[in-house]
């Protein structure tokens, strides 16, 4: 199901099999948390941009329209029209940092709606359920995702309770998928490695589920608080024990200098809002640093954001256009900018994939991870 085609230092240059097409690694998942992406970006538009995998949200589809309704419709595929792979998350995430009040117990979570306040229960089982009625490619499994810091007694007993959790999920997801009506059949599962910022509770849960032969391994609860370097610690210290021939996905992360740091140790897939939530006010990525595009200097700048960017923004229109656009806040303004992002995330991870297979990805690294973190000089 994934195989490494070539390796350059720790970064892996790998494929990924599914039933609805191979995913070229390392990835950047495209997030439409209620199957759109915000910005009004609709599939049609994903496929322009270069997006292989859109990530869609457990939690937000199961409170609307419902996931019944979505089976009812044939499905996420169906009904977004999209071919292409789907990774839906687990929901937990939502329901620790949306949710309203909520109780925890070895069965799973209550918490209320965050639209209307109605009492829901979500465990293991009902996430899995969930995400079989979505039908996505990939299901994650349901976790407790805690803030960090966290005290170290709290964070080994929440981690396992999520390997608990996990074996649930594994059964569930078996059951699911041998059942008549299931649309797909061939789901995968996702375990995700949890334990804050403590290295003996990571190394011990990571251990665990490598041991319990998934589709893939995720890296969870990073980039929630703790600091660039402590995540890259993390990473350092638990995917040495990952499995080697599965991918793993760094949940959540990142900047583009992140996800370059995170390819070099060894990360495979990755999603993150970032990049369209700050498209959605004005803060753009490009190949020589990140540029606010509210700011006066551009009113009567008629280059592209990007003079090398093909994506579709680039091509037609000029900065002192978008900028119009925001100061006017048209919602065009929004759209062009989270197309030229997510396109610039997309290219970003080709051009890393190229570096792996040309063995040049230290060289990549270098010339990049200062640059793209840095606002751009013109
Ligand atoms: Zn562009």
């Amino acid at each position: 199901m994934f195989k490494i085609l070539h390796q350059n230092g720790n970064a892996r240059r790998g494929e990924f099999h599914t039933v609805h097409g191979t995913v070229q690694t390392p990835v950047f998942q495209n997030v439409g948390t209620i199957a759109a992406i915000k910005g009004a970006v609709s599939t049609t538009d994903l496929k322009e941009i270069g997006c292989q995998v859109e990530l869609s949200n457990t939690y937000h589809l199961h409170l609307r329209p419902g996931d019944k309704t979505v089976k009812e419709l044939g499905g996420l595929h169906k009904f977004m029209n999209w071919d292409r792979p789907i990774l839906t998350d687990s929901g937990g995430f939502q329901v620790f940092s949306l949710a309203g009040l909520r109780k925890i117990t070895e069965e799973g979570v209550s918490f209320s709606s965050h639209i209307d306040g109605h009492k829901i229960f979500m465990g293991p089982e009902e996430s899995m359920k969930i995400q079989s009625n979505l039908a996505s490619t990939i299901a994650m499994a349901f976790d407790e995702c805690i803030e960090n810091p966290a005290p170290y007694d709290y964070v080994k007993q929440s981690v396992d309770r999520t390997y608990r959790w996990l074996v649930r999920c594994k059964e569930e997801m078996k059951r699911l998928n041998s059942l008549e009506g299931t649309i797909n059949k061939e789901q995968l599962l996702f375990g995700i490695n949890q334990g804050g910022i403590f290295d003996d509770i990571r190394i011990e849960h990571m251990k665990k589920i490598a041991e319990l032969d998934l589709a893939g391994y995720a890296i969870g609860g990073l980039a929630v608080g703790e600091t660039h370097e402590e995540m890259y610690h993390i990473l350092d210290v638990v995917l040495q024990y990952a499995p080697l021939d599965k991918p793993r996905y760094l949940m959540g992360v990142g900047t583009p200098s992140n996800i370059i740091e995170a390819v070099a140790r060894g990360v495979d897939f990755f999603d993150c809002v970032m990049p369209s939530r700050n498209a959605r006010h004005a803060f753009i990525f490009t190949r020589n640093g990140t540029m606010n595009l509210m700011n006066q200097k551009y009113e009567l700048d008629t280059r592209p954001i990007d003079s090398e960017c093909q994506c579709p923004t680039c091509r037609n229109y000029t900065r002192a256009y978008i900028r119009h656009l925001f100061k006017a806040k048209e919602m065009l303004a929004m759209r062009l900018a989270v197309i030229h992002n997510l396109y610039f995330y997309n290219e970003l991870m080709e051009r890393i994939r190229l570096s792996i297979e040309e063995d040049r990805f230290e060289e990549f690294r270098r010339e990049n991870v200062e640059k793209l973190a840095s606002r751009v000089i013109d």
